[in-house]
């Protein structure tokens, strides 16, 4: 599949049929795969075999799915997690421990900031936040002895911020640290972190790749291009012998293109669970199989929207690095020639009381906290997510209580349009 364009991986890749196989992804409903002889199973114990043991660890389902998420965006290894969540947490434990500390950008996704601020800092990690707008300068200076990564996402949720990957990658590389990217709002259709610098990529599969708001999921893809063994004092999970799993060292037996996956799944996956299961794997890759088709037309709708709004007369700004008044608009034009994806966030002049009408008004736009699939959404933070917020605290946070978040799904534009437009003239 490796020579393939990424419309022909979104629906081929990851699983090639043998003679007689089924067409489309067996689904392994097994908990545990049966052996002849303890020896046979032993080898898988000791990673001398390839196999499968206990869907725990592995299954034949979720890897199929994973090895396509690995064609698309053009790493040697992937693993699927039970939600993005996870599969953040993953990446990040995976090279860091206690003493360990990260940098990230400061405009990420919040359950991704509590993760890291709050319950990564309680097992002894620390941060560093950092605008995304940052100089160089800047970037270098909050570096520490102890960094062992950098985070952030190539277009964050919900601030729409667009991350310039390589002065990234650029920084964490000079530091001797992996740039780990959370590509979720692009997909690989729109964005390839790996061709950037990025090192590791991780999903929430529950946004646009499965895009059905059918199945909570996510995965993780290694580029296996960073050079573990170049810094074993930084990395020695990856480095140094594994007690725990028969004296294995991932980075020796396994290279750069398969040591972060395999210790991944023997050490997380063994000790924390967080695996996908094979029916979400499933669905996911139906989800897949025409990603490539959907996220063109959540980008047509979006920038629809986004330059409807930004002519409306009770609209203050929108923000979308689709418009050329966008603060990301170059830097869109440099890692999402193709656009970026479907969310839209806007300020009602009217603040908090033209968003309670504009809401209550909207007819075909669903009130929901989700984002990125195939029905449009919308939601206003200062009445939900944010609601323990006073309009100052709001306003501080850039989220003031007039922000709508939109998420244009597949429906016909011109609907959309039509739909704001009414909800809009019940405001005045
Ligand atoms: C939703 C989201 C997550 C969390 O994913 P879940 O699948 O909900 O656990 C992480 N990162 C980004 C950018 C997201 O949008």
């Amino acid at each position: 599949m490796k020579n393939y364009k990424i419309n022909t991986k979104c629906v081929q890749g990851g699983y090639t049929p043998g003679n007689g196989e089924p067409r489309q992804i067996p689904i392994v409903q097994s908990t545990t795969f049966k052996y002849d002889t303890s020896e046979d199973m032993g080898k898988l114990f000791d990673l001398e075999a390839e196999g499968y043991f206990y869907t725990r660890l592995q299954n034949p389902t979720n890897d199929f799915v994973a090895a396509k998420i690995a064609e698309l965006e053009g790493g040697t290894a992937a693993m699927l997690t039970s939600s993005g969540q996870a599969a953040n947490f993953f990446a990040l434990f995976n090279i860091c421990e206690a003493g360990s500390h990260i940098v990230a950008s400061s405009t990420i996704y919040g359950g991704t900031f509590n993760l890291i601020s709050v319950t990564m800092a309680k097992m002894g990690i620390d941060v560093t936040f950092i605008s995304p707008d940052c100089s160089e300068e800047e970037l270098n200076a909050v570096f520490q002895e102890n960094t062992r990564a950098v985070f952030g996402e190539t277009i964050a949720n919900p601030a729409l911020t667009v991350l310039d990957i390589e002065k990234f990658a650029k920084a964490a590389h000079s530091h001797g640290v992996p740039l780990i990217i959370d590509n979720t709002f692009p997909t690989p259709v729109n964005c390839r972190p790996i061709e950037w610098g990025a090192d590791i990529v991780t999903h929430s599969t529950t946004k646009y790749m499965d895009g059905h708001g059918a199945a909570v999921g996510g995965a993780i893809v290694d580029s296996g291009k960073f050079d573990w063994m170049k810094y074993p004092d930084k990395f020695p999970g990856l480095c140094t012998p594994d007690e725990s799993y028969h004296g294995v060292t991932y980075a020796e037996r396994f290279g750069k293109e398969g040591a972060f996956i395999t210790k991944c799944t023997t050490q997380l996956m063994r000790d924390l669970g967080c695996i996908q299961s094979p029916q979400h794997a499933f669905y996911l890759n139906l989800g897949l199989e025409s990603l490539h088709v959907r996220m063109p037309r959540h980008v047509e709708n979006g920038q629809a929207v986004a330059e409807f709004l930004e002519k409306h007369p009770q609209v203050s700004y929108v923000n979308y690095s689709g418009l050329p008044s966008n603060k990301y608009y170059e830097l869109a034009k440099k890692y999402l020639p193709n656009g970026g994806c479907g969310v839209v966030s806007f300020e009602l002049k009217g603040g908090r009381a033209a968003a309670e009408t504009f809401m209550k008004n909207l007819k075909l736009a669903a009130i929901e906290t989700h984002v990125a699939d195939a029905r449009t959404c919308c939601l206003n933070p200062a009445t939900s997510t944010h609601r323990q917020m006073t309009d100052q605290q709001l306003q501080e946070a850039g989220v003031p209580a007039g922000l709508i978040r939109m998420s244009c799904g597949l429906e016909d534009k011109e609907d959309l349009i039509a739909d704001l437009q009414q909800a809009l003239d019940a405001i005045a």
